[in-house]
C-alpha cells in the first residue's frame, strides 16, 4: 500500500509530537522515509528510543502540557537539525464517559493535552519556523472536531473541535509565511483505539484506517504539493462525515 519514497521531505527539519506510537510513529516512519531530519517528542522514553533507533531522529522527552518541557525539547531538537521547517502535533488522549461520568478533572486532562498541548508546542516552536522559508504546522484533530456523533466522548469531541478551529486562527494569524492545516481522521487502528468497539457501518469505506493512510496525508500537507493549502479541516474518515 505504501508508494516508494520519493525524497519528498529531503532537506526539511520536523518536529513530530506523539511519535512514540500510532498515527505519529507510523508519520515518523514516513516522513524519515522521505529524507526528512527529525525531532521525536513524546511522553514515553522507552518507545520513543525504539522510533528513534528506526528513523535516526532526535528523541525529545517532554509532556505537551509543561511549557518548561516541551521548550527545552524544542530548543534541543532545533539546535541538533539546525532549525525547524515544521510541525506535526499528534500527542493527544482520549477520555471516555457522559458528562456526568467524566468529572472536571478528566475534562481538564483532555483539554490540556489536546488543545492546550497543541497550542504550547506552536507556541515554542514559533520563533524557528519564523526562520524557515516554507513551514507548515499540521494538527492531528478527528472527525469528532467536525461532527461530533459518538457518544461519550464530549469532552475528546470539544478538545478536537478546539484543535480544528485554533487551526484556522493560527492560519490566518500566520500567514503568508507559515500554513497552519488539521487532518480529521476516523477510527484509526492504533493503540488509541485497541479496546474500542468498531462499528464499521458507520463509514462508507466500511473498514477503519491503517495509520499510514493518516500519515499520507500529513505528508501531504507538510509537503509542497499543498502550497496553497492553510486552514483546511482534512477529513481523512473513510467517509464517515457525510454517511
Ligand atoms: P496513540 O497511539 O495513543 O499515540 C499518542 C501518543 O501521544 C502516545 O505515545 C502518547 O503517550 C503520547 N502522549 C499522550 N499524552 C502526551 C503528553 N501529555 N505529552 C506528550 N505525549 C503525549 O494515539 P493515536 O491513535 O496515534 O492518536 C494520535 C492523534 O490522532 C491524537 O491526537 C488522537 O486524538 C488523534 N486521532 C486518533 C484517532 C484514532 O482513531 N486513533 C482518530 C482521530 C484522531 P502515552 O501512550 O504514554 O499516553
Amino acid at each position: 500500500m505504501s508508494p516508494a519514497p520519493s525524497d519528498r521531505l529531503r532537506g526539511r527539519r520536523i518536529l513530530i509530537t506523539g511519535a512514540a506510537s500510532g498515527i505519529g510513529r507510523r508519520t515518523a516512519e514516513l516522513f524519515a522515509a522521505e529524507g526528512a531530519a527529525l525531532t521525536l517528542l513524546d511522553c514515553d522514553r522507552k518507545r520513543l528510543a525504539e522510533v528513534a533507533r528506526e528513523t535516526g531522529g532526535v528523541a525529545a522527552e517532554a509532556d505537551v502540557t509543561q511549557e518548561a518541557s516541551v521548550a527545552r525539547a524544542v530548543e534541543r531538537g532545533a539546535i541538533a537539525m539546525d532549525g525547524i521547517d515544521g510541525v506535526v502535533n499528534a500527542a493527544g488522549i482520549v477520555i471516555h464517559g457522559s458528562v456526568l461520568d467524566v468529572g472536571v478533572a478528566d475534562w481538564k486532562l483532555v483539554l490540556d493535552v489536546n488543545l492546550t498541548g497543541t497550542y504550547i508546542v506552536v507556541r515554542c516552536c514559533l520563533p524557528w519556523l519564523a526562520k524557515a522559508p516554507f513551514a507548515t504546522i499540521v494538527n492531528i484533530a478527528s472527525g469528532q472536531g467536525l461532527v461530533p456523533n459518538a457518544p461519550n466522548m464530549t469532552a475528546y469531541a470539544a478538545s478536537k473541535g478546539g484543535v480544528v478551529n485554533l487551526t484556522r486562527a493560527l492560519a490566518a494569524e500566520l500567514a503568508p509565511s507559515i500554513r497552519v492545516n488539521s487532518v480529521c481522521p476516523g477510527m484509526v487502528d492504533t493503540p488509541m483505539t485497541a479496546g474500542f468497539e468498531r462499528d464499521v457501518n458507520r463509514y462508507a469505506m466500511k473498514r477503519v484506517a491503517d495509520p499510514l493512510e493518516i500519515a499520507q496525508a500529513i505528508l501531504f500537507l507538510t509537503g509542497t504539493e499543498s502550497s496553497f493549502i492553510t486552514g483546511a479541516a482534512l477529513a481523512v474518515d473513510g467517509g464517515r462525515t457525510f454517511h
